[in-house]
């Protein structure tokens, strides 16, 4: 008896609290109606995969750039864009960073070998003529000693793969958090609602991680359909405020 009671009573305040909250709070916005005032983008693409490279023409078509880290190991081989194809990103105005010399976990090499896999990847990608400032741990692992040898190595910022948005300015510049992966699955309105929600919440950094662009050949592959409505409304949302920049251009403006 006691509680047939306090359900009802409790019921009544929980559904009470629930209508009066919309008329309380302040309204949020839509994809629709947002006007981005805090809010920046970036588009990042790992490995350096050969199907990257389609996005290229996707990207300038919508006015916006997105940095590309490359295995530079893996460059010029099979399934991985060549040097000249980087090449062509980065005249575009895209980024090209680092994602260490063969695509190990950092935390799991030591010393010379370490420093041989970051140290050795910046200077091969800095003789294909690019500036290279940016990083990404290969699957977003690290320790202490791997960030201090990717700062030794003069990479000025270092992204991971998880635990985003990022917050502006950033927390720690070398480790970067980044938005939940993007799957096979993942579609275009939870892409968008990542950004709004970001701006919804007060703004910050949305970091997106890609690796393959590509019709199912992976689970970490996202759709060129998908891909090419995320960048349109991307390019569209700039007008709404919306910025949408390398990781770079991030930092770069970061230090002025
Ligand atoms: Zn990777």
């Amino acid at each position: 008896m006691r509680y047939s009671l306090k359900f009802p009573a409790l019921l009544f305040i929980l559904l009470t609290g629930c209508i009066s909250m919309p008329a309380t709070s302040a309204p949020t916005n839509t994809a629709e109606n947002i006007t981005f005032r805090n809010t920046i983008v970036s588009l990042t693409f790992d490995d350096g995969d050969a199907d990257n490279y389609s996005v290229r023409s996707i990207l300038a078509e919508n006015k916006i750039h997105a940095t590309f880290y490359i295995v530079s190991g893996f460059t010029n081989s099979n399934g991985y864009m060549s040097d000249d194809q980087l090449r062509d990103l980065y005249n575009d105005g895209n980024e090209i960073g680092g994602h260490t010399l063969s695509h190990v976990k950092l935390s799991e090499v030591r010393g010379e070998e370490l420093k041989r896999e970051v140290c050795q990847d910046r200077s091969n990608l800095a003789a294909y003529g690019f500036e290279v400032t940016s990083f990404a741990y290969p699957f977003g692992h690290y320790d202490e000693e791997a960030r201090r040898v990717v700062m030794d190595c003069g990479y000025g910022n270092a992204r991971g793969v998880s635990d985003g948005p990022e917050a502006l300015p950033p927390v720690n510049v070398h480790g970067l958090r980044a938005m939940p992966y993007i799957v096979s699955d993942t579609r275009l309105p939870k892409m968008i609602r990542y950004v709004t929600e970001v701006e919804n919440n007060g703004g910050g950094w949305a970091i997106f991680v890609f690796h393959h662009v590509c019709d199912g050949c992976d689970q970490y592959a996202i759709k060129p359909g998908v891909f090419n409505k995320f960048a349109q409304w991307l390019g569209e949302q700039q007008s709404n405020g919306l910025n949408v920049k390398t990781v770079g251009e991030v930092m770069k403006e970061g230090d002025q």
